[in-house]
């Protein structure tokens, strides 16, 4: 029941209709019986800064932040947390009674999701991030953080994949890291362990992705595409038929999700409860 003393939070994006971050979180919040409740909200990019200051004025506990603002957002905020920072991407914010902090969950989420659902330690790894926008900075942050011993990013853009790079390697400078474009992508078949599509190519076919990223996957790789839906692509399709273990982008979903539903609430997010409710969606 909704009522007067019901905590909102919910999530800004353009646009923002196949979101699956509302299922999730208010399954959670049903199975712990918090009297919370999570909305989609479509916001203009002219009207960002409104949006979050709605924020404070409406009482709101925070909201996360999808695509395109992560980046954008962060102007508006008070404070940021370290990984929001280094990667210049927020997609959580928590109200402090008025003060907006923005943190990213993406790092982290990613990491567990590895780790639990790929079954795979990171470190001493070497890994191929196939893009650079603001989930491939995260996903970058969180592999170096793990322990990564070397990450190449291969990105249409290649000024962007600069960028990650220039961006990590200030935070890891022991880290072994090349920024590549599509077509200088030049690797060692079986020297990759983990590979990471962070792009929206290979949804429902191949097209777009460098036969050099198809080729360094192997049966000792574990690949994890960052789509959420359709949940299983044909990128994960094509990285099994080369016998490499497979994690869809649902799965970094849910826990990137459940640690912003633990910063908000001060609750331990019900993972199975999270995965339940997104698994037909
Ligand atoms: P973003 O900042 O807009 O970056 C998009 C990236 O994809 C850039 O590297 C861009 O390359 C590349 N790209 C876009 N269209 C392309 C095309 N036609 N050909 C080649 N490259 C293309 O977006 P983001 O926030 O990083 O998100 C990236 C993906 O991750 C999205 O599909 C998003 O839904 C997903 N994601 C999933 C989760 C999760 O929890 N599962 C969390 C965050 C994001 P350029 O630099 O050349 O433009």
């Amino acid at each position: 029941m909704i009522d007067g003393r019901t905590r909102v939070v919910g999530i800004l994006g353009n646009p923002i209709e196949e979101t699956l971050s509302p299922a999730l979180h208010n399954a959670a919040f049903d199975h712990l019986a918090l009297n919370w409740r999570y909305l989609p909200f479509l916001v203009q990019a002219a009207g960002l800064g409104e949006a979050v200051r709605a924020i404070r004025a409406l009482n709101m506990a925070g909201v996360n932040v999808t695509m395109p603002f992560k980046e954008d957002v962060i102007e508006f905020l008070d404070e940021v947390d370290v990984v929001g920072e280094a990667v210049a991407s927020v997609n959580t914010i928590v109200n402090h009674g008025g003060v907006l902090k923005g943190h990213n969950t993406d790092a982290a989420g990613f990491v567990r999701a590895l780790i639990e659902d790929g079954d795979r330690d990171v470190a001493g790894g070497r890994g191929l991030i196939m893009g650079a926008g603001g989930a491939a900075r995260a996903v970058a942050y969180g592999l170096a953080e793990a322990g990564a011993e070397a990450l190449t990013i291969v990105n249409r853009t290649g000024d962007q994949a600069e960028r990650a790079v220039g961006l990590l390697k200030g935070r890891f400078p022991a880290l072994e890291t090349e920024a590549a474009s599509a077509n200088g992508l030049d690797l060692g078949a079986g020297d990759i362990d983990i590979v990471v599509n962070a792009t929206p190519l290979g949804k429902e076919d191949l097209k777009g992705i460098p036969s050099s990223v198809m080729e360094a996957i192997s049966n000792k790789s574990v690949v994890v595409d960052l789509t959420t839906t359709p949940a299983v692509t044909a990128f994960l399709k094509a990285a099994v038929a080369r016998g490499a273990k497979v994690v869809g982008g649902r799965s970094m979903l849910v826990f990137q999700g459940a640690l912003a539903f633990a910063l908000w609430t001060g609750r331990e997010a019900p993972i199975d409860v999270m995965r339940k409710a997104i698994e037909d969606a």
